[in-house]
């Protein structure tokens, strides 16, 4: 079996504990505005030109984004790094896109890491059917969920799908004592409201046994540049970056409600 991959990070230290390695699986069924990975977003191998300048000219390269891969090609790449895992605690997390939408290739990669006695991370926007989450479950030692809106309408006008089996999973995995670290993406006037927080703290407060940290991970705008080279509309013109004094006050929220809290992963 083969998996669309679009990039394989080293030495990763914002995808959980230690050092990681972390695979990014390319295709998500989201679209939220703010991805800072559009090239995950398409389940395709997709052909970009970036234009590069050097005195003065224009230089045009052609690449492809996004490679199909076995089982056996990404465990080598995962095994170059096994000494700094293990000597630091940590272990391979797979990301994207969504990795729960090539649901067997990771189960596959999980089976695989599970023999070689690697940690494992899943990141996941958990919009997925329970037989997904099912399946990858008792491969994964730690599951990185992502929770961006509480609101239903929101959460289709912003990511493009309800956000209803993705609670709905979240609670699903806390009952079943998964280790989880929350990712918050924390985004000025789309989500830092008032009412979206407090809403996101009591669902985490019914859960709190489960949630072992919470990232709040600033928006930025650096990846705005990648939407035109994608052919993908950037909707997100105008949206302020959170500054250091909001992102510090959102912490101390979390940590007066009873979390671990980290700004970045
Ligand atoms: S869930 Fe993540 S990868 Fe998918 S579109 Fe949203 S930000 Fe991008």
């Amino acid at each position: 079996m083969q998996g669309l991959i679009f990039d394989i990070k080293r030495y990763a230290v914002h995808d959980g504990p230690g050092i990681r390695t972390t695979v990014f699986f390319k295709g998500c069924p989201l679209h939220c505005w703010w991805c800072h990975n559009p090239e995950g977003i398409r389940k395709e191998t997709e052909e970009v030109v970036t234009v590069h300048k050097m005195e003065g000219k224009d230089y045009t390269v052609k690449e492809t984004v996004g490679r199909w891969m076995s089982v056996d090609e990404v465990m080598r790449e995962i095994n170059k790094e096994r000494i700094f895992m293990e000597e630091s605690g940590g272990g391979v997390t797979f990301s994207g896109g969504e990795p729960l939408w090539q649901t067997e290739f990771l189960e596959d990669l999980l089976l695989a890491c599970k023999r070689e006695d690697f940690h494992t991370a899943v990141d996941t926007t958990g919009h997925t059917s329970r037989q997904n989450i099912r399946k990858i479950m008792d491969l994964t030692d730690l599951f990185l969920y992502d929770l961006k809106l509480m609101d239903d309408s929101k959460h289709v006008k912003y990511t493009g799908v309800s956000n209803r089996y993705i609670l709905e999973n979240l609670e699903f995995l806390a009952a079943c004592d998964k280790r989880i670290y929350i990712r918050f993406p924390v985004i000025p006037t789309i989500n830092d409201d008032e009412e979206n927080i407090n809403r996101t703290l009591r669902l985490l407060g019914s859960m709190a046994k489960a949630v072992e940290e919470v990232d709040l991970l600033p928006y930025h705008a650096m990846a705005a540049h990648k939407y035109e080279k994608f052919h993908m509309e950037y909707k997100m013109g105008g949206v302020p970056e959170p500054g250091e004094q909001e992102m510090e006050q959102l912490k101390e929220r979390f940590e007066e409600a009873g979390f671990k809290v980290k700004i970045g992963g």
